[in-house]
């Protein structure tokens, strides 16, 4: 059976969309595999890369419902961050500090194994490793990130940040060297090629449920004997996890007499230490790439597209960026898009694999899954070849699912805490002191 692929179709409304390369799917599904992944996002891609290159006698398919990149992995803020979405004070407490300690060490060596790849692979992704650097604009989120200083997050003063970035109000903030900033869309370009270079068949517009014994593609039966689910937010949610929307804008490319004054030279992420996320990036065509979240969970965890649309929240992420740097006041934002990313109830990520069935999947990365869907990819492939080694041996693999709180107490929970993290922003910025709300939220995030 041949899929039906749309050659001239961008895989999603995201500024990096537009520097896509058309990808060529295969066209032909074999009878049979040894592996049918599910899923082409960064999680499909790299289980596939890891597989391949664990064995390469594996004949591997990825079927991916839409186009390559159409999810989180084409859309997202292009940090390959050492970020996880639990702090590491908590995990020391959830797993012990040799397990916190391995799941860092795992993950930096994930980012500079993304950069060896792009080097040979990618270079459309502008993979630039120079760190991540978090502002205090209060006094409140100053006392709050002087106290999350530690060996990896170095505080800076006001004087000393201000020679690596030039933002209003800025008090100072903490510095991460463990963070690279990327092309998301470039580097799944560069994977894309890499993979069928490795002959691994890469199909599009093939919706595929596992199945005994093989998955079910559009109406075709595969036999395989190994299934990986790798398909996010766009899964089965039940009550394992729950979609949120992170929302992003960009500038027009702007001037070197903007960058001049506002810093960034080496291209490291950003961000305020505020409750509400927010993330930032200078492209490496000098855009300002800036997302944020904000918009309300959507009723018994279903997808809604037009929240990746949500106006407000789009606004506010342009009048956030022109607080920070008032130079942008005429400036064009011209493009806004939005997506969604899966948050499990203790937030952190699972990676599950039974040998018995050959049925593993990956996920729940919440805003985190750039690094993290490398890392996890690596992960599951070493299970389905039967290696036993340090990443398998990291605390959420294999992990049961905690389950999130039936409808309506959810809805009302996860809405109450997307609203408060917006109310204690405010409390900081006008008080300058911690926020009380943010104490109400404290127990909802569990971190
Ligand atoms: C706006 C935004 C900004 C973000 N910023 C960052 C960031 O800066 N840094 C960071 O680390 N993380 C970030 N994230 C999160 C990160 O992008 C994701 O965690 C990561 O890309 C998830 O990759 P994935 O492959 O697991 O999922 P996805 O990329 O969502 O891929 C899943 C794929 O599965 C396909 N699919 C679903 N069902 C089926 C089916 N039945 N058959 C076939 N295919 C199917 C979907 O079409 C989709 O393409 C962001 C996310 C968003 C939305």
């Amino acid at each position: 059976m041949a899929p039906t692929a749309k050659p001239d179709s961008k895989p999603n409304n995201s500024l990096w969309a537009d520097s896509a390369e058309r990808f060529e799917p295969t066209q032909q599904i074999a009878d049979s595999y040894d592996v049918a992944i599910i899923g082409g996002g960064f999680s499909g891609l790299w289980s596939a890369y890891h597989l391949i290159n664990l064995n390469s006698k594996l004949k591997i398919a990825v079927f991916e419902a839409k186009t390559f990149g159409f999810g989180a992995s084409g859309r997202n803020g292009g940090w390959a961050s050492s970020d996880y979405p639990v702090s590491r004070s908590t995990l020391i407490k959830r797993h012990g500090l040799d397990q916190a300690n391995a799941l860092f060490d795992s993950l930096i060596t994930s980012i500079n194994e993304i950069g060896d790849f792009s080097q040979s692979f990618a270079p459309k992704s502008n993979f630039t490793k120079s760190g991540t650097v978090m502002f205090a604009r209060n006094a409140a989120q100053e006392t709050r990130l002087r106290a999350a200083a530690d060996e990896f997050h170095i505080w800076k003063t006001a004087d000393e940040l201000s020679k690596l970035i030039r933002v209003s109000d800025a008090r100072g903030g903490l510095f991460n060297p463990e963070c690279a900033t990327v092309n998301p869309i470039g580097l799944l370009n560069g994977l894309f090629e890499y993979l069928k270079l490795r002959q691994v068949d890469l199909f599009e517009h093939c919706f595929a449920t596992p199945i005994q014994q093989g998955v079910l593609v559009n109406s075709q039966r595969v036999k395989t004997q190994v299934v990986i689910q790798a398909t996010e937010v766009y899964g089965a949610a039940r009550r394992e996890f729950i979609p949120l929307y992170s929302q992003m804008v960009a500038t027009e490319p702007l001037s070197q007499g903007f960058w001049d004054e506002v810093g960034v030279a080496e291209r490291f992420t950003f961000a305020e230490g505020s409750h509400l996320i927010n993330y930032a990036q200078r492209t490496s065509d000098d855009r300002l790439a800036i997302g944020g979240r904000g918009a309300t969970y959507p009723f018994k965890s279903r997808l809604e597209e037009s929240k990746e649309y949500t106006v407000l929240v789009h606004e506010n992420i342009r009048k956030l960026a022109k607080k920070w740097f008032p130079q942008l006041k005429d400036v064009s934002f011209t493009h806004a898009w939005g997506g969604a990313v899966a948050i499990t109830r203790d937030w952190e990520p699972y990676i599950q694999f039974d040998p018995s069935t050959g049925f593993g999947r990956l996920g729940g990365y919440a805003g985190d899954g750039v690094t993290m869907s490398y890392l996890a990819a690596k992960i599951i492939s070493n299970l389905v070849v039967g290696n036993s080694n340090e990443l398998t041996g990291l605390h959420f693999v294999n992990r049961r699912i905690r389950s999130w709180e039936p409808e309506p107490l959810r809805y009302l929970a996860v809405n109450s805490l997307v609203k408060l993290s917006g109310v204690a922003d405010r409390e900081e910025a006008l008080t300058n002191r911690a926020s009380v709300v943010s104490k109400l939220i404290a127990p909802l995030i569990l971190r």
